[in-house]
Parts: structure tokens; sequence; C-alpha cells
């Protein structure tokens, strides 16, 4: 339920809506919005009628039923949208993010190199995965605290905050040690010990959305993480899987533009994964930001080829270059077919 204090409302009046609130066996979870403060009440055993009783409360304006089952994360307990700030980059204020870096940290050389060319082509956040989630363990897993040390190195060194994969709960406070914004992997997505776990820091969480998770599943395992006290939360569509074998998965531009319909947190759009293809990652960055993206994020290497995961799908500098020019430009130029 939502309680929806009035205009003038006084901190006294406040104060006691969240204590009859507790009282009634919930949690609350308040909002102070521009013009009016919102308090939430959360959870499944209390008691209801208690609730619906304040709207004869002094300073309330309304009760209402949260009609989605992910109520810290629906619109309807916060009408502004949220703004995240990644070691003070903006995420949400209207402006287009490009987060870009190596799918995996590989060496000093492979990520200085990149950062210093997207910071120049104008990326705000580096990314790069120190811990990396491979479909076969076979394949290249990450160089771990190497990767980290490297990476707060490269912070340092150029002043770009980073973003980086963490895929355990025991990795958590190392990482949050070495990075600005810790990424929820697609596979990770419904690891509910590792939210929980996320719930308790302040540092912003990236969420991805799962290969298979419906938008409800997504802004639900975005809700455990708002509902255990972090609300530096930026949704990211990647792609999901469909029949299509052409592209790595189908990037689901619709369910992009519905997430930020339902919720008031930040989404970006990562095209890099959601086609698989470099060639498709400037088009689907323009159409993500055509259908209301904050942000994307995708995936530079200085030599693809050589790249140790993901190299078909990631941009060369030169690549990247244009990629920033393209989202410059008008998103149909007049007269083209
Ligand atoms: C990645 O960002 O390199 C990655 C593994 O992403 P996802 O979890 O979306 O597959
Ligand atoms: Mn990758």
């Amino acid at each position: 339920m939502i309680i929806a204090m009035r205009e003038h409302a006084t901190d006294k009046e406040i104060q006691h809506v969240i204590d009859r609130v507790k009282e009634a066996g919930y949690q609350a979870h308040v909002t102070c919005g521009e013009e009016r403060t919102i308090v939430a009440a959360v959870g499944s055993h209390g008691r209801r009628h208690e609730l619906e009783a304040l709207a004869a409360a002094h300073g309330v304006a309304e009760v209402v039923p949260v009609a989605q089952p992910f109520k810290l994360v629906s619109r309807q307990s916060k009408a502004q949208r949220s703004v995240v700030s990644v070691g003070g980059v903006l995420i949400g204020d209207g402006s287009f993010v490009v987060i870009a870096g190596p799918c995996s940290v590989e060496s000093r050389e492979q990520l200085f190199s990149t950062a210093l060319e997207v910071k120049a082509a104008g990326a705000k956040l580096l990314r790069g995965g120190a811990y990396k989630p491979r479909t076969s363990p076979y394949d290249f897993q990450g160089l771990g605290v190497e990767a980290l040390r490297l990476l707060r190195d490269v912070r340092q060194e150029t002043g770009l905050p980073v973003v980086t994969e963490v895929m355990s709960t025991e990795d958590v406070d190392l990482i949050c040690e070495h990075a600005d914004m810790l990424q929820v992997g697609a596979r990770n997505m419904q690891n509910f010990a590792l939210l929980r776990r996320l719930a308790t820091v302040q540092m912003p969480v990236l969420l991805k959305r799962g290969p298979a998770a419906s938008v409800k599943e997504w802004l639900l395992a975005a809700e455990y993480l708002l509902a255990g006290g972090n609300r530096n939360v930026v949704l990211c569509e990647r792609g999901i899987k469909t029949f299509e074998t052409e592209t790595r998965n189908t990037l689901d531009l619709a369910s992009l533009a519905l997430a930020r319909e339902l919720s008031h947190l930040p989404v970006l759009a990562d095209p890099s994964h959601g086609t698989g293809r470099r060639s498709l990652i400037a088009p689907m960055s323009r159409a993500a930001s055509a259908v209301g993206a904050d942000g994307i994020i995708v995936e530079v290497h200085p030599c693809p080829e050589r790249a140790l995961s993901d190299g078909a799908q990631s941009l060369d500098f030169e690549g990247f270059r244009s990629l920033m020019r393209s989202l410059r430009d008008p998103l149909r130029a007049v007269g083209e077919a």
C-alpha cells in the first residue's frame, strides 16, 4: 500500500504514519518527492485494515493499493525518475550515458589503451570483467583480483569510474573496494543470495535482465535490492533467448521501454550481448536512444580478433569512435531510404 502524504504534511505527521505502518506489521519505505512524501508499506504479513485506516490520519492525502507486485520499483511508489550517481556520473538525469570497455580485463596495456580511447571518444564510464561467467569451464574465466587492481589503477589514471561484474557473495566486499558500480550479470539475475547481499551495500548495481526472464521477474529482482535498502539500481536490457539464431540474443527494446514505463529506475541497453554482432551495435544503440534508454554499455577491444572473450561483438577503437559520431546524428537523415 502507498500512503501519500499531503503537500504540506509536517515531519511529525509523517513520522506518525511511519510508526503506524510498522506497528501494523509492515516495513515503511519513505520517498521524499519534490511535492509530497510517500510512505510505501511493504510486506505480506501485516494487518491491512490498519493501513487502510490511516486515510483518516492527519497529513494523509490518500491510501492506495499498489497494483504491481514490485512495490518499491514501481512508478506508483515514486513518480519522479530515479537518478543514480556512479562515481559522480549521473545515470537517469536525461543524458545518454555511454559505458564502454573490454568484455574482460586481459592486461594492463589492453585496459589502459582502451580506457584512454573510449574516454577521448566520449564514454563516461569504463567497463571490464574481472570475474567472467562463461558457459564452458574451459574458457577464460577472468583475471580476478589482478583485474580488480588494474581497474582501480586505470580509474585513478583516467578518472573514469569503473563497472565490473560480481558473481559471488564472497567477492562483494573486495569488488566494492575497487569499483564504482557492481554488475549483476544476466545469468545471476535471480541469484537471490547475491541480490540480498548487494541490497546491504550502497554501491550502485547494474542489474542485467536474465536471458529468459520476463519484465516482471526482472523488476522483482530489482525489488530485492530496493527492499533490502539499496536504491542505487540501474536496469540493463541485454537481449533474451528467442528462436532466432542469426543474432546471439534478441535485444528486446519494447521491454526496455516498458521497464521505463513501469518503474522509476534508469534503464540501459547492451547492444553488444543483445546482438552478438559488431555491425548491429550502432543501429541498435540509436534505436535504444529513440525508445528512451538512459544509455548503453558496449564492448570495445584494441584488437577484437585477439580478445579472450566476446571478440565478435567487440568494437575496435575506430568502430567505437564511429558509434559515438553516429549517436550525434539525427535518428533518420532526411531523404534516407
Ligand atoms: C558481460 O557484460 O560481459 C556479460 C557477461 O554480460 P551478460 O551477463 O549480459 O551476458
Ligand atoms: Mn561480454
